[in-house]
């Protein structure tokens, strides 16, 4: 394809064919021919001017007519003013005219007849023939002839002078006036002369330029080259791209034929997925109705199990430890026999000192008691847990649960709340099952769009004051005061001052809070002598559930309490200083526990007046309890003989709470050491077997003996 050409180019095609550079016009009055000329050209036109100029001296004619009269004025000179006549032999002329016809031949001399002489001797061989001398006449008529010849030629040389002269004057005029005309054109040369300076360094300057273009013109054909070649290989792409291209249109026409039947199988979709998502919602709804109603009859479930549970149970003997005699404990089965969970525990105790009405020595003496449950040694963590799984799951419904464990020392509190050393998951206790069942049952909650949130806190209440056992840093182990407070004018809410409340999602955190405690524990049971032992533990788990969409809400405490040591103190041993610390603590303790009892009966009768306060316990549970709440006591017992005074009182202890979840309609079931007293409303004791009407004075909850 030939580019087209450029204005540069032409500029370049113009200099290298040398073509003249256009001029302006002349305005000397020189003909177009003339103007046409370059300098020199001028210079050689103008010669013959100057040359005829300066021969005007002599021939002074420059115009043709002139120049035809003068061109043939050698030859003919003397003829130009006068009519050409036929040449006749010219006279012989004096030499007075000889310098006029100077350089005219002379023509044959005539010869004159003498008159009256004979005529002139005929012609010889072209010569006229002289005269005789004698012939005087003839001479004479000759020299008359010759003298008119030569009048007449005078008259036509004044005539040619004449003539000359006027011509002279023309010529001078046209000097002059040529003068002129060669001064305008020496001016117009000079200025033709710069001009064609001028245009000569104008043609280096665009010499120069023209090789500046030339080069650029060849790094431009360079670059067209590769432009060139560019637009060839694109051209190819182009080709590809094409094909490509053409492809891809099939390949769309072929998807948007399977998107046009996409759209339409996802516009069935969506009526389906909107039939689907109206269904979804109407389960939804009936879901979310199943499950308030689940709540509902869950909570008339544990109301009718009783709002008060109590669960008995024993340990196992442990290594080291004496078997107890057998039939000491034994667990009698429910109504349909074994496969029954067992609800009622027997223990047998023989004591000297007791004996019949009759004074015969009795025989150990069996105590029956009768739980909601009860877990023999044998009973596993995750057996205990099922049982109380169905509470939890009341306090993610929005209803307070506390759980108790009540016994004396080494009875297995700590092990049922907290679980066994070593973190043996077959071993772990209540709070962290219960915090696991708690977050897996939130999880599965959250798909009906409810969000939980938990957060725990960990604090023993020692000889009533309070204690942080998650505190961390420099509070750690030192047992910093904490004090029970409303957390906020007319709250019910209580919070513990400088305890720690954390948040917790998952078991490893809850772990990490157990340990923590132990940790706490740990240090202040080395600096103050096995205080655990003697302290109430209460780990509390402030639950709140949301279900944003339905605007409800609901949140509910979860408290597990780890009690001190319920033993008593042996009135008989002497009262050092470290026993009046021991009495101090256990007073503490029996006073804490008693006002536990009077606040569960308070709340059992529906009295008015609830002793909350009498303990930093029950002030501390007061939400925990009450109302709505569920509760749960675990009477831990320890298997050995040894230990069956406290466990009688622990047994006792907690079959007085339940009586009080569940009265007999004829009034308490007091169980004593050796005999059952039915204590009627009336205050009647009857002594089982035998009419035994006598007024008694009881320490009710710190267990009664009845001696003889
Ligand atoms: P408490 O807290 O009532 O003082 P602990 O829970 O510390 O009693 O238990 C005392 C000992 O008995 C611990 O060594 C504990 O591991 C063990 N123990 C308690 N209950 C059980 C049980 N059900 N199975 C196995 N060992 C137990
Ligand atoms: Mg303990």
């Amino acid at each position: 394809m030939e580019p087209q050409r450029s204005p540069l180019l032409e500029v370049k095609g113009n200099v290298e064919l040398k073509r003249p550079l256009a001029k302006a016009a002349s305005r000397l009055p020189l003909s177009g021919r003339r103007l046409k000329r370059g300098p020199d050209q001028m210079e050689e036109a103008l010669e013959p001017e100057k040359k005829r100029t300066r021969g005007l001296g002599t021939r002074v004619t420059t115009t043709h007519p002139r120049a035809a009269a003068l061109s043939s004025a050698p030859q003919t000179q003397g003829q130009t003013a006068v009519p050409k006549a036929p040449r006749k032999p010219a006279p012989r002329c004096s030499t007075a005219v000889a310098p006029v016809l100077k350089t005219q031949k002379p023509g044959p001399v005539v010869p004159v007849q003498k008159p009256g002489t004979t005529a002139a001797p005929p012609m010889v061989g072209g010569k006229k023939p002289k005269r005789p001398a004698w012939d005087l006449k003839g001479q004479l008529c000759d020299l008359n002839a010759e003298l008119k010849c030569y009048r007449e030629r005078k008259q036509v040389l004044d005539q040619e002078n004449q003539q000359l002269r006027d011509q002279l004057q023309e010529a001078q005029q046209q000097a002059l006036a040529l003068g002129a005309e060669r001064k305008t054109l020496e001016e117009e040369l000079t200025r033709v002369r710069a001009q064609a300076e001028q245009g000569q360094r104008e043609l280096g300057n665009l010499s120069a330029r023209v090789l500046e273009l030339e080069e650029r013109l060849g790094t431009q054909e360079g670059l067209v080259q590769e432009l060139q070649k560019e637009q060839l290989r694109l051209q190819e792409e182009r080709r590809g791209l094409a094909a490509r291209l053409g492809e891809q249109e099939r390949r769309l026409q072929t998807s948007e034929a399977s998107l046009s039947d996409s759209q339409e199988e996802v516009a069935s979709l969506r009526q389906e997925a909107a039939a689907r998502e109206a269904i979804l919602a109407e389960r939804e709804d009936r879901l979310h109705g199943l499950e308030m109603e689940r709540r509902r009859l869950h909570n008339q479930l544990q109301e009718l199990k009783g709002n008060i549970r109590v669960f008995c149970r024993v340990r196992p003997v442990l290594p080291g430890e004496s078997t107890p005699s057998p039939g000491f404990l034994q667990f009698p089965s429910g109504p349909c026999g074994p496969s029954d969970p067992p609800t009622r525990l027997s223990l047998s105790r023989s004591d000297e000192r007791r004996g019949t009405l009759s004074g015969a020595p009795a025989g150990p003496t069996r105590h029956e008691f009768s739980f909601d449950r009860v877990f023999p040694p044998g009973s596993g963590q995750d057996e205990v847990f099922e049982e109380i799984s169905m509470l939890v799951q009341s306090a993610l419904d929005g209803y307070p649960v506390c759980i108790f464990a009540y016994g004396q020392t080494g009875s297995g509190k700590t092990f049922t709340m907290e679980g066994g050393p070593g973190g043996d998951p077959q071993m772990e206790g209540l709070i962290p099952r219960a915090l696991r069942h708690l977050f897996s049952v939130a999880q599965e909650l959250s798909g009906q769009g409810w969000t939980y949130s938990f957060v725990a806190s960990y604090v023993e209440i020692y000889n009533e004051t309070v204690r942080d056992l998650l505190a961390t840093g420099t509070r750690k182990g030192q047992g910093g005061e904490c004090e029970i407070r409303r957390a906020g004018p007319g709250s019910e809410e209580l919070t513990v001052t400088n305890a720690r409340y954390v948040p917790v999602s998952c078991e490893r955190e809850v772990e990490a809070l157990l340990h923590l405690a132990r940790q706490n524990r740990a240090v202040a049971r080395t600096a103050q002598n096995e205080r655990s032992s003697r302290s109430h533990s209460v780990f509390q788990l402030q639950i709140s559930g949301e279900h944003a969409s339905r605007g409800l809400q609901c949140a509910a405490p979860l408290s597990l309490v780890d009690l001190a040591g319920s033993e008593r103190l042996d009135p008989g041993l002497a009262l050092g200083p470290g026993e009046r610390e021991r009495l101090r603590e256990t007073q503490a303790i029996n006073s804490s526990l008693s006002t536990l009892g009077l606040v569960i009966m308070a709340l059992s009768n529906k009295e008015s007046h609830v002793p909350y306060r009498n303990s930093k316990l029950t002030y501390l549970l007061q939400n925990s309890l009450g109302g709505s709440a569920k509760m749960l006591m675990f009477v831990n017992i320890s298997p050995l003989e040894e230990n069956v005074s406290e466990s009688l009182n622990s047994l006792r202890f907690a079959s007085k709470v339940r009586s009080l979840a569940a009265p007999s309609p004829s009034g308490f079931l007091l169980t004593v050491d050796f005999c059952t007293l039915v204590l009627g409303a009336s205050g009647t004791c009857i002594l089982k077997g035998c009419t035994f009407a006598r007024h008694l004075t009881i320490d009710f909850w710190g267990g009664c003996e009845l001696r003889f």
